[in-house]
């Protein structure tokens, strides 16, 4: 048991220190790049942080415990052996992984826009007008538990090797960052060209964050373009600032 809650309580802290680490990386890129973007924000990333690390809490508990049964019992089909499964599987389980939990994210993300669901979900990361790098955490208990699952339950259902877990945790802490940061970091004929057109970066979900009933997914855009919900890149000049503009959805 003591190793159960040391796992959880080791988890926690991972989860909260990355957070701290890789938002305040991305925030300190941005002051170098765009000086006095975030100047007058203090309150809002204040707020942004401390949903963050209550969010640290529910995402670290079930993957703490996950973690322990992993390495005490042998649950979750997580394998450290790299021949234990073809090569090309590695590759094929990261996409997997990331395709199935942009079809999570999407469905439940678009949910949590109903009216009855948004202010008691999905409110609180709205409140980031517009978004920061620490917004990437910053969401309501209710709408951390709908992402806390995911990864936990995947581990069960789909083989994957410790490394290419890695890979996927990195992907979705970079994007998560980088998606809220305020501007674009990836080159125009990447956003703009063909990868952009399938692929989720800033320049899309901060458009999201501008008109709340479109561009719902994480990853990809293709749910978003076969339920007719992609509205297309935004512009990081439309962005509002400050509470003054009226939330279109609640
Ligand atoms: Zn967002
Ligand atoms: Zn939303």
């Amino acid at each position: 048991m003591p190793a159960l809650i040391l796992s959880a309580l080791a988890m926690i802290a991972i989860v909260a220190v990355r957070y701290v680490i890789v938002s305040g990386v991305f925030a300190l890129v941005t002051a170098r790049r765009l000086p006095g973007l975030y100047a007058d924000r203090g309150a809002q990333i204040g707020r942004e942080i401390g949903w963050s690390f209550a969010a640290a809490a529910i995402y670290g508990l079930p993957a703490g415990i996950v973690a322990w049964g992993w390495q005490a019992h042998g649950w979750t089909r997580i394998y450290a052996d790299v021949n234990a499964m073809p090569l090309w599987w590695l590759p094929a389980s990261v996409l997997l992984y990331l395709l199935a939990h942009d079809a999570w994210f999407y469905w439940t993300h678009r949910l949590m826009h109903d009216p009855r669901l948004f202010r008691r979900m999905h409110a609180v990361h709205h409140q980031s007008r517009p978004p920061t790098a620490w917004t990437a955490m910053s969401f309501h208990p209710w709408e951390s538990l709908t992402g806390a699952v995911v990864i936990p339950t995947l581990v069960f259902v789909i083989p994957i090797h410790v490394a290419a877990l890695g890979i996927v945790l990195s992907v979705m802490t970079f994007m998560g960052v980088t998606n809220h940061m305020g501007w674009e970091i990836f080159p125009d004929r990447l956003v703009k060209g063909a990868g952009g057109r399938w692929l989720i970066t800033a320049s899309h979900h901060q458009r999201h964050h501008v008109d709340y009933r479109c561009n719902y997914g994480l990853y990809f855009r293709f749910w978003d373009r076969l339920c007719g919900t992609d509205k297309g890149l935004g512009s990081f000049a439309d962005a509002p600032r400050g509470p003054g503009r009226a939330r279109r959805s609640a």
